[in-house]
């Protein structure tokens, strides 16, 4: 702090809720026992740390949190200052009557994204796309460690939206589009906060998470709100109320049963068909917060409303503070008008608008979190894993990720993998741009192009495999004599909204990776990356290409891309959302009625082993693959994949790649099932599979 501002410390030594010795019940009520209105009204209040009009407002306002939203990076941007700087507002604490910790938080969201150095992962459709709950979890704890480190103990991840339509700017954010696979993939939860009963918080290496954005963020309607198509995001989920249960909901039961230590609602409206309601406003939505989150899925963390998204309730500020308090909201990210919001927050309350017990209970659970997390007894950042951050040992388990997140979608020939003595050309606006393969959320909010942090391209990886391998970024150079061709196209970095605002919102390719798909792959074989939050629109194309490989957003670690390329790895990922032939499709989803995409949910090639010729037909690989679920149980375990994959390379052996209607959609349906855990239906749908496949 300036020394201009002196930080008076104060004594609250001796007093019952700071004996660590005590459990953390007695402890919240001991606490609970001694605050004022105006302090409990602070607790509930988060306020961005840009927006702070004085450091003392800290003290002064009793404030119970402070963030840094997307792109609030301290200069200089590094691992230390990270710390010192929360260190410094925590500071601020000790100036106050009872020396009530802060609880800072960040979106970590792939990684600890706002730091310059640190390993940034796949974003999570990538993730999603590796089917490996395993792996997730161990991103999930390298990106705790790394934002512990540098004394954040608070990461708003995961998301767990459905993302059920990709025009979503926010697609990449979610593991998939079916509820089976996005739970499957929670136990980055696990990764990140440890024990579900919140015991291991207080260790220097694991985070609170929090579950986001409660509920139907991934499900809102095209177009649907009034201001237009933007408000895809943030816009009205419109579904029955099966639907909401079954693939909004069931996600988050999920995260209530794995511990997560908060959860945050989302922008968007749900309106549930029949029910007379119309659309509601998630963060005023009681009956889904109060009676479904916190009732029926009995969950006991605190529920931390998203940025200002309170303003947005109908009606004055007034009314927008106890709708959304009374609602079940705990902590309000306000971020700017703190002074506002805890002068409104008293009043309501001694207006009795809002029930004291209502403040109490939300500053219980608030408390119950910052004592678990071991705030009062080491307020200031454990330092010890600082070198960890962007560490070798962190970037192998992102480049193990990066790998497994790549998705084989076509291959005729056998392009892929390619051989380092081959002549290898690469092209396209995506092969050498680390802003591009991280996207959004990676350094600043949208993110941008360009080398912005530590990291290797996917051309980088590649040219550590191959050395003599040609690269023309815009394939302007001449493509004769080589013996393969890589094409990286893609999106350029965007956040929330509908996305790449520059290449329109259509998920076409832009002109210029259209024009280096199309000269390199008229010239030799060529396989073409597409490295996006989203699935592009390959239409027509696709017979000139070769080899299709979905990329997703790598993050850091292009090496992990160049591992599958060149065959030091298997393609073994597997498409976590559907893959549509056409704009005009969306939404398509695994299990509509008319499914006729270019690449069904499910869908990924693998290079595991080559092609078996002759002789086995798809009735071995369907004894094969029975074997392999009733081994499995649920089918999920690395034997069972790889047995699962080669039963698929025989089917495509059989079927010669050609995929058709008949076959694609049982085999993704099986996929569904069996992430259901339903082996035996899984079973009944491959033998469906294959059977179409003769
Ligand atoms: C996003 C949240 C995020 C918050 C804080 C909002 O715009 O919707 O996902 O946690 O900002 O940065």
């Amino acid at each position: 702090p300036p020394a201009e501002d002196p930080v008076v410390v104060v004594d609250a030594h001796g007093l019952p809720y700071l004996d660590e010795r005590l459990p953390v019940k007695r402890r919240v009520a001991d606490l609970l026992s001694r605050m004022t209105l105006a302090e409990k009204a602070g607790q509930m209040t988060q306020a961005e740390r840009n927006a702070l009009r004085a450091p003392g407002d800290i003290a002064g306002y009793a404030l119970g949190s402070l963030l840094s939203g997307g792109g609030s990076v301290p200069a200089p941007n590094t691992p230390e200052a990270w710390a010192r700087m929360v260190d410094g507002y925590q500071l601020r604490t000790r100036a106050t009557r009872l020396q009530i910790p802060l609880v800072y938080g960040v979106d970590a969201v792939h990684g600890h994204n706002n730091v310059a150095g640190a390993t940034i992962m796949p974003h999570n459709i990538g993730l999603g796309a590796s089917r490996d709950p395993a792996l997730a979890a161990r991103t999930g704890a390298v990106t705790a460690k790394e934002v512990r480190a540098t004394g954040v103990p608070w990461d708003f991840a995961p998301c767990l939206c459905v993302t059920r339509d990709e025009r979503w700017g926010r697609s990449y954010e979610a593991f998939g589009e079916d509820p089976a696979l996005v739970t499957a993939m929670e136990t980055v939860i696990q990764g990140m906060q440890g024990a579900a009963d919140g015991r291991d918080l207080d260790r220097n290496d694991k985070v609170l998470t929090s579950a986001k954005h409660f509920v139907g963020d991934g499900g809102t309607e095209f177009g649907s709100s009034t201001t237009g198509s933007y408000t895809i995001d943030q816009g009205v989920t419109r579904v029955t109320r099966e639907e909401l249960e079954a693939v909004h909901l069931a996600p988050f039961a999920e995260a209530v049963k794995r511990g997560a230590g908060t959860v945050m609602p989302s922008y968007s409206s749900v309106d549930v068909i029949g029910d007379g309601r119309g659309p509601v406003k998630m963060h005023a939505h009681a009956e889904l917060i109060n009676g479904v989150l916190k009732d029926r899925m009995g969950f006991e963390g605190f529920v931390i409303s998203d940025w200002q998204a309170i303003d947005q309730l109908p009606g004055d500020y007034p009314s927008d503070v106890r709708t959304s308090v009374n609602a079940g909201l705990d902590m309000i990210m306000v971020p700017t008008n703190y002074q506002e919001f805890t002068r409104t927050l008293v009043a309501e309350v001694g207006a009795g608008r809002i029930p004291v017990s209502r403040i109490d209970d939300a500053v219980s659970r608030i408390l119950t979190q910052k004592f678990r997390l071991g705030l009062f007894e080491k307020p200031y950042a454990d330092t010890t894993h600082l070198p960890s951050v962007g560490s070798a040992g962190h970037r192998a388990v992102a480049r193990e990720a990066a790998a497994a997140s790549q998705v084989l979608l076509k291959n005729d020939g056998g392009v892929l993998p390619l051989k380092p003595e081959q002549k290898v050309y690469v092209a396209g606006s995506n092969a050498d741009d680390l802003g591009n393969q991280t996207g959004g959320w990676t350094i600043s909010w949208q993110g941008s192009s360009g080398k912005r942090t530590t990291g290797t391209t996917i051309l980088e990886g590649m040219r550590k495999a191959a050395p003599g391998l040609t690269y023309s970024k815009d394939a302007a150079a001449p493509v004769e004599g080589y013996d393969a061709g890589v094409v990286v196209v893609g999106e350029t970095p965007y956040a929330e909204g509908v996305g790449d605002v520059g290449n329109g919102h259509d998920l076409e390719l832009s002109a210029a990776d259209r024009a280096a798909v199309d000269r390199v792959c008229a010239a030799m074989p060529c396989a073409v990356l597409v490295v996006s939050g989203r699935p592009q629109l390959i239409g027509d194309r696709l017979p000139e290409i070769d080899a299709l490989v979905a990329s997703w957003l790598p993050g850091t670690e292009g090496d992990g891309v160049a591992d599958v390329l060149f065959g030091r790895k298997p393609f073994t990922g597997r498409l976590p959302v559907t893959w549509p032939r056409s704009e005009a499709q969306l939404p398509i989803n695994v299990g509509d009625s008319a499914y006729d995409p270019q690449f069904p949910y499910g869908w990924g090639l693998t290079t595991l082993t080559a092609a078996p010729k002759g002789g086995e037909t798809a009735l071995k690989a369907l004894g094969l693959t029975a074997r392999v679920l009733q081994a499995a149980g649920r089918g999920d375990s690395p034997e069972a994949r790889r047995l699962v994959a080669r039963a698929r390379l025989l089917v495509q052996d059989r079927i010669g790649q050609r995929i058709t209607q008949a076959v694609a959609k049982p085999f993704a349906e099986a996929d569904h099932l069996l992430l259901s855990g339903d082996p035996a239906g899984a079973v009944a749908k491959l033998t469906e599979a294959y059977r179409a496949a003769g």
